[in-house]
């Protein structure tokens, strides 16, 4: 296993596969700036499933036993099954997720996706009120078709189901409780997420952060809940469990309480740059090398070095100027 300079391994990898997302959460994607004059990548600039397959078995070599695959939106990204039947071969995988907004996750899809070895997905879903769904996503996409695509996911076997939640202030802090009232007893596992400062631009501010302290007390005033010990070294979200045992819920404290130290992500752009960190400026040109023949060696020892030298710890250092200073968006590096 492969370790950085603070000792944390080398365990998984997130693979972005696409850039382009059919929302403009203004979160994330805002309409202003993702809009019809922005440059996406071009088809060409995207790694082929090959040669993601490739990587991640490099990756696998020093230590990732999970891939997620996410974006953008990773189910516009035409055949996906056949990626995750690719990496579902690769020995030594133990674990394939999805990351998705569901808009077309189809029954047929949930079905492909499961049959071609993918374990688990998780659907982001910020609001069940409709109206305030429509204007998170920002393309007056209905609510109910997310909760069909969560439906198909369950019942094509991709369990436990995650359904995750940004919470804004002012924007869907009203959902929260709704949230978690209608999917308690389901065994989907609902996870709520602070706000983060990702990319420059989503004009975040600090004032807008929901904390995880806050979350817990509204959360707890309604249902008491007892804190769950973590699955795997590195989990992001905090376990909670409801006392009445009807489930689990997730808090993901990125903001108020960072995981720096635990962090064992290593990411992937869709055109192939090796990210060390969310909140990176930079990546390293993995395409390059693979189009330009490099040996598997050759990838697996410039992939090892850069872990070795990771130094990051943005969330733990966070403050008003890292806030502004250059850093990938989401939509490119994967959430
Ligand atoms: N399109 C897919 C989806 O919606 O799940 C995958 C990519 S999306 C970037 C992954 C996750 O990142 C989503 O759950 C999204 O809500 C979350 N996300 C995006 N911007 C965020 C931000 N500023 N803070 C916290 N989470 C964010």
């Amino acid at each position: 296993m492969t370790h950085d300079t603070f000792g944390r391994p080398l365990r998984d990898l997130r693979i972005s596969v696409t850039d382009r997302c059919n929302f403009r959460c203004p979160y994330c994607m805002p309409k202003e700036v993702f809009g019809p004059h922005f440059t996406f990548l071009h088809r060409e600039d995207l790694l082929s499933f090959e040669e993601l397959a490739r990587l991640a078995r490099i990756f696998v070599k020093h230590g990732v036993a999970k891939v997620r695959l996410t974006g953008g939106e990773p189910l516009l990204r035409r055949d996906l099954e056949r990626l995750v039947a690719q990496l579902a071969a690769i020995e030594g995988l133990d674990d394939i997720a999805l990351t998705t907004n569901g808009s077309l996750l189809t029954r047929e899809k949930a079905r492909a996706l499961k049959d071609a070895g993918l374990r688990r997905v998780t659907i982001s879903l910020d609001s069940l009120d409709d109206a305030v769904f429509r204007a998170m996503n920002d393309v007056d996409f209905p609510v109910a078709r997310v909760l069909d695509a969560i439906d198909a996911a369950a019942d094509a076997g991709l369990a436990p189901i995650k359904i995750d939640v940004v919470v804004k202030r002012g924007m869907n802090d009203g959902s929260v409780l709704d949230l978690a009232r209608h999917f308690r007893g389901t065994g989907h596992i609902v996870r709520f997420i602070e706000y983060m400062d990702v990319g420059n631009t989503n004009q975040w501010r600090a004032e807008d952060v929901v904390s995880g302290r806050e979350l817990l007390e509204m959360l707890s005033r309604e249902w008491p809940l007892v804190p769950a010990d973590a699955n795997y070294f590195g989990e992001v979200a905090g376990r909670w469990l409801y006392a009445d045992g009807a489930g689990e819920i997730g808090i993901i404290t990125s903001v108020t309480q960072p995981f720096c130290g635990s962090c064992t992500r290593a990411r992937l752009s869709a055109s192939g740059e090796m990210y060390l960190c969310l909140f990176a400026g930079t990546g390293y040109d993995l395409r390059r090398l693979l189009r330009t023949g490099a040996t598997d060696a050759e990838l697996s020892d410039v992939i090892a070095n850069l872990w070795r030298s990771r130094d990051d710890r943005y969330s733990e250092l966070r403050s008003q100027e890292t806030t502004a200073t250059r850093k990938v968006e989401m939509s490119h590096i994967g959430g």
